[in-house]
Formats: C-alpha cells, structure tokens, sequence
C-alpha cells in the first residue's frame, strides 16, 4: 500500500483509493493537517476492507491523474476516476469503519505517549 499526498483541489475527491495490479494507491491531500490526513486514510481504508468495488471519483485534471498513477497508461486511470462513485451506503459505512479505525489509532498513539512518559518519569524518581 502506497499513501501518496497529492495537491487535489477545487471539486477534486478528498482521498482515494486507487488499486493497481501490485499495489494499492491511498492518495490524500498533501495539504490537509495530520489529523485530517489520518481520518481521510481511515475512510479509505474502510473502502477496503468493506471489499467496496473501488469506486474513484471524477473532477481530476489529466495533469493529477498522470501523478496519481504514473506507471499506469493514462487510458486506464481515466476510466477507473470515471466509474461512478460510491453510493451513500457505502460511503456511510466506510465512514463509520474509518471513523473507528481512527480513534483505535489515537488511542494507540496515546498509550504510546503514556508509557514513554511513564518511563521517563519512573526514571526520573
Ligand atoms: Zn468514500
């Protein structure tokens, strides 16, 4: 899996899932905070794991398509950005799976901080 921060804009998707024959492209924008970043992966993510028929969005120029996926015949990205999008339960529900995935990941992040903490001020004693 490729997380790849990309400049999206305009009516451009939020984030996208982009399967390769090798690899799964995860693209995000390369200006949105951590946080968002982290909950825009989730929701991908979601897609993913709901085996959702990947459905990416139009509204990319042919200039963002071609970063997206450079090793792919341009041909072929068009028509998997010109599939129709995901429908509203779906969205919902790798919303909610996203939505879980990312709190289970700051709570991850949180037991970490806790613990180095912990350490360092057992150490401190
Ligand atoms: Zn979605």
């Amino acid at each position: 899996m490729v997380i790849l921060p990309v400049a999206l804009s305009g009516n451009a998707p939020s984030g996208a899932w982009i399967p390769t024959d090798d690899r799964d492209y995860l693209l995000v924008p390369a200006t949105a905070s951590p946080t968002r970043r982290r909950s825009i992966l989730c929701h991908e993510v979601g897609h993913i794991l709901l085996h959702h028929d990947p459905a990416l969005h139009d509204g990319l120029t042919t200039d963002q398509m071609r970063s997206l996926a450079p090793n792919l015949p341009l041909d072929t990205t068009r028509r998997m950005l010109q599939r129709t999008g995901y429908t509203d339960i779906e969205e919902a529900d790798a919303e909610h799976v996203g939505t879980a995935l990312s709190a289970a990941l700051e709570d991850v992040a949180r037991a970490a901080e806790w613990e180095s903490s912990s350490r360092l001020s057992s150490r401190l004693r």
